[in-house]
C-alpha cells in the first residue's frame, strides 16, 4: 500500500529511533528534560522569539496558543476552513469559553477587506470584542496553500492599528518555508503566537510546540498542567523533533515535487499545487478512495466530492510514479 492519506502517517525512522533511544531525559514538569528544553529554545530562536512550549498534539498547541491572546467571552477571527475552527472539535469555545467569526476565502488566504469588516473593537458592554485574528500556513484544507510574505506583512500592520493580536497556526509553517524560501522568522515576527508540528510532514511520531513571548509562554505552561498535558521525562519525544530539525526540514521539496507528479497525473495543473498537498475534485469521491485502494493507494475523502492527496516522507520517488500510474488510469 502507498498511503497518502496524511502526512501524519509517517514512521520514525531507524536513525530517529536511535536518537529517541539516546535521549538524556528528566522530569519535564520539573523543568529538568534537557532534551525538551533544547528543543523549546531551539525552536523559539528559528521563530525569533523568547520561549516556546513542548505540547502532545498540534491541537493542544493552537488550543493554549489562541488562549494566550484571547479570554472568555472575547473573540478570534479566522478562514471558514482553518484547523483551529473545522477540526479541533470546538475545543477553543468548549475549553477556552471564546467566540469564533470567519471570513471566506477559496484558497485560505488572508482577506483584509472582509477582515477590516469583521474586525469588533472594544466597545464596552455592547458587543464582542476582537482580540486575535489566526492564519494558518500552509492551509489544510485549502490544499497546502501558502501564505504571501507581504499578505502577512499587511495583516500585522493592520493588527497593530486596529490593537488585536496574531496567532499563526504553523502546523505546516516548514512546507511554506521550503517551498517559498521565506526564513523562519520572518513568519514568526508577523506572528504574537504561533503553533508548530513536528508529525506532520517532519515524520515525528508525537510533538507540536506554542511558540510566543516569555510571558505569555510562562502563563501557557501553566494552562498546559491544568489540562492534564504537563509530561514527564518526554525527551525521548522532544529528541525525534530534534532529529527531524536536523534532518527532515529541506527534504519538503521533495514531497512538493512528487505531489505535483500525482497532479499532474490526475488532470490538474500542477502549478496550483503550493506545497505537499492535492486536492482532487471527483463527482464520487469514497467511490475513488475504494477503486484507489483496491489498487494499492490509500487516499482519502475529505467531502462527497474531494479526494485529497498527501505527500511525506514515506512516500519515495518510486512510490510517487507508482501511485501517478495507477490514479491516472482512475
Ligand atoms: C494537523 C494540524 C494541526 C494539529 O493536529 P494534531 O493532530 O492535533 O496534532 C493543526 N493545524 C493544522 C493546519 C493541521 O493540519
Amino acid at each position: 500500500m502507498i498511503d497518502l492519506r496524511s502526512d501524519t502517517v509517517t514512521r520514525p525512522t531507524e536513525a530517529m529511533r536511535a536518537a529517541m533511544a539516546r535521549a538524556e531525559v528528566g522530569d519535564d514538569v520539573y523543568g529538568e528534560d534537557p532534551t525538551v528544553t533544547r528543543l523549546e529554545e531551539r525552536v523559539a530562536e528559528m521563530f525569533g522569539k523568547q520561549a516556546a512550549v513542548f505540547m502532545p498534539t498540534g491541537s493542544l498547541a493552537n488550543v493554549l496558543a489562541v488562549r494566550a491572546l484571547v479570554g472568555p467571552g472575547e473573540e478570534v477571527l479566522c478562514e471558514s476552513a482553518a484547523h483551529i475552527a473545522r477540526a479541533e472539535l470546538g475545543a477553543h469555545g468548549a475549553v477556552s469559553g471564546l467566540t469564533m467569526r470567519t471570513w471566506h476565502h477559496p484558497r485560505g488566504q488572508v482577506d483584509l477587506g472582509q477582515i477590516r469588516t469583521l474586525f469588533a473593537p472594544d466597545l464596552g458592554p455592547y458587543f464582542v470584542q476582537t482580540r486575535a485574528i489566526a492564519v494558518e500556513n500552509t492551509h489544510n484544507f485549502a490544499g497546502g496553500a501558502v501564505l504571501p510574505l507581504d499578505d502577512l506583512k499587511a495583516l500585522r500592520a493592520f493588527a497593530d492599528e486596529a490593537g488585536c493580536g496574531i496567532h499563526l497556526d504553523g502546523a505546516r509553517i516548514w512546507n511554506a518555508h521550503v517551498a517559498t524560501g521565506v526564513p523562519l522568522a520572518e513568519y514568526g515576527a508577523v506572528a504574537d503566537v504561533l503553533s508548530v508540528c513536528l508529525s506532520k510532514g517532519l515524520g515525528a511520531p508525537v510533538g507540536s510546540l506554542t511558540v510566543g513571548p516569555a510571558d505569555l509562554m510562562a502563563e501557557t505552561r501553566v494552562r498546559r498542567k491544568r489540562m492534564g498535558a504537563g509530561m514527564r521525562q518526554v525527551g525521548v519525544l522532544a529528541a525525534a523533533g530534534l532529529h527531524a530539525l536536523d534532518h527532515h526540514v529541506e527534504r519538503l521539496a521533495d514531497d512538493h515535487t512528487h505531489a505535483r507528479l500525482l497532479a499532474e497525473a490526475c488532470g490538474l495543473d500542477p502549478a496550483g499545487v503550493d506545497t505537499n498537498i492535492v486536492v482532487l475534485p471527483r463527482d464520487d469521491a469514497p467511490g475513488f478512495v475504494a477503486r484507489a485502494k483496491a489498487e494499492g493507494v490509500l487516499v482519502s475523502a475529505v467531502g462527497p466530492t474531494t479526494v485529497r492527496l498527501v505527500t511525506h516522507l514515506d512516500v519515495t520517488r518510486g512510490d510517487a510514479e507508482r501511485a501517478a500510474a495507477v490514479l491516472a488510469t482512475l
